[in-house]
């Protein structure tokens, strides 16, 4: 056991892992600290290894049976009961994720907490709707029908870590399955209040379990164990690839969303304000958002006038303090991942590419990088071609609607697109002809839980989001039964 709690802007954080709902501590810690101030610590948490991943995944083990044959209302009551008691904390959770990554505190206590919740139940009432097929063919009844998977390992990247935590175990926890959850290294604070959540939502101990620490040592231990029947990953294509070895050594089916360099087009019958205002988004949470559209792709007759009105539009951004209401920028998640973007901007340039406006970190003492745009010389810039996952876009032109759509689909990523025209039908050829798993037309980040999600090409395996997440989480199957069987 291991009950100690630190202060954190306020909060009281656990810092020790949540299994069998209890806390329990390692033999180290890690330090997490806060890129609003590198200097503050903000806790030292318990640092998992193979024996926690043992023992939250043999707490996971035990509890499934259980869970898994309680009525889907019932899950659905515990479930809401979750959402309800992280409705009522989005203060102290915006606090905790504000000051663990840095995203902008008002958009947190405005919208991404409240998502959070919406997650756990927009899920209970998907598994309560759910209407199994049925039909009639060759002389007998079928019907499908979903059975629970098991224990399922879930992990999350740094951006976002609450959002996409809730995002992965809702859909798991309704279908019937029990979860362990692995939140990032550099930011697991969030994950660690909404454990004290699920033990005053009263879950049975063993359903939601959490182990803190390293992707190399209590991540790979997770995925590897052969109890765990799924897998659900966000983060990088490299990880990705190296979960997808192991899941595939034990036949266990995972999705993978993973990195994106999504394609903003512009063209020349755009409404070029909006285009502007919306590209100038791009940069919020420091550029740090996998769906974020970073290759501003424009048609060469529009290029001048909107690339005045995006200079203007970046301009407003204010580089600050993410618990300022008027902040707009934050800062990086952590030192090395500044020097990561720093260097895909150093050797852009040094390669002969063209700075717009940008390109340096603000102050020598802090995590902020200034929003920059690049004229690459050529599209197989490496700029162009990987994820800098920083406020880092590129500006590149074309001349016709299938230039348009081959530069779209010119990188090995295939996440998310964006297209602003006037015209539905461009538009719609648009959206026919780009490989991406999100394409949004005359907007940005509109999205409907029920919808799939999900990458092509290296930004991910598998669809998650309403039905395509509960059949992901269950092993579906087909139950045919001959006509004439009679009911005893
Ligand atoms: P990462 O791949 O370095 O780490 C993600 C998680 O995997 C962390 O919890 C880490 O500890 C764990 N991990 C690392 N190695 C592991 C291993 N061998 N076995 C098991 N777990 C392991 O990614 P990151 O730097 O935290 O996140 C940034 C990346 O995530 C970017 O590429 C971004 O585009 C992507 N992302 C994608 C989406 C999406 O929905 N497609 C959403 C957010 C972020």
């Amino acid at each position: 056991m291991n009950d100690e709690r630190v202060n954190v802007g306020g909060v009281e954080v656990a810092t020790g892992h949540f299994i069998h709902n209890q806390r329990v501590s390692s033999a180290a810690t890690f330090e997490v600290r806060s890129p609003l101030d590198w200097s503050l610590t903000l806790a030292n948490v318990a640092r998992g290894t193979s024996k926690e991943s043992d023992l939250a995944l043999s707490a996971a083990s035990e509890a499934f049976a259980s869970w898994a044959n309680l009525h889907v209302k019932e899950r659905g009551q515990y479930l809401r009961r979750l959402a309800d008691l992280i409705d009522d904390n989005v203060e102290r959770l915006a606090i905790v994720e504000c000051l663990d990554t840095a995203m902008l505190e008002e958009s947190l206590r405005r919208r991404v907490i409240a998502r959070g919740a919406r997650n756990f139940r927009a899920y209970a009432d998907l598994a309560e709707e759910y209407q199994s097929r049925r039909w009639a063919s060759n002389g007998t009844h079928n019907t499908v029908l979903r059975m629970p998977a098991g224990p399922t390992v879930v992990i999350t990247p740094w951006n976002a870590p609450f959002l996409l935590s809730t995002w992965k175990c809702a859909p798991a926890l309704a279908a019937g399955n029990t979860v362990v959850l692995k939140p990032a290294e550099w930011a697991p604070l969030s994950c660690s209040v909404l454990m004290d959540l699920v033990l005053e939502a009263e879950f049975p101990p063993g359903v939601i379990n959490l182990v803190q620490g390293f992707g190399e040592e209590v991540g790979a231990a997770l995925v590897s164990d052969s109890r765990v029947r799924r897998i659900s990953f966000t983060g990088s294509p490299q990880t990705g690839r190296a979960i997808g070895v192991t899941a595939a050594k034990n036949l266990v089916p995972f999705t993978a969303e993973l990195g994106g360099k999504g394609p903003f087009v512009v063209y020349d019958d755009a409404d070029l304000d909006l285009a502007a205002r919306q590209a100038a988004l791009m940069y919020d949470d420091a550029g740090q958002v996998c769906l974020a559209g970073t290759r501003l792709l424009v048609q060469e007759s529009v290029r001048d006038d909107f690339l005045d009105r995006f200079t203007s539009e970046t301009e407003r951004h204010v580089l600050g303090d993410s618990r300022d209401k008027v902040t707009t920028i934050s800062p990086l998640i952590h030192p090395d991942h500044l020097r990561r973007v720093e260097g895909f901007v150093e050797r852009s340039l040094a390669a002969g590419d063209t700075l717009v406006f940008g390109g340096e970190r603000l102050r020598r003492d802090g995590l902020w990088f200034e929003p920059t745009l690049i004229e690459p010389r050529s599209n197989d810039a490496e700029i162009v071609q990987n994820e800098v996952f920083g406020p880092v876009l590129t500006l590149q032109t074309f001349a016709t609607e299938e230039e348009a759509i081959d530069l779209a689909n010119s990188t090995p990523y295939g996440l998310s697109a964006m297209v602003f025209t006037a015209d539905q039908r461009r538009a719609d050829r648009f959206g026919l002809g780009v490989r991406a798993g999100t394409i949004w037309v005359n907007c940005f980040l509109i999205r409907d839980l029920t919808a799939p999600f999900g990458g092509t090409g290296i930004s991910g395996i598998g669809r998650e989001g309403g039905d395509y997440a509960l059949d992901f989480y269950s092993d579906v199957k087909t139950y045919q039964v001959k006509e004439e069987t009679t009911r005893g």
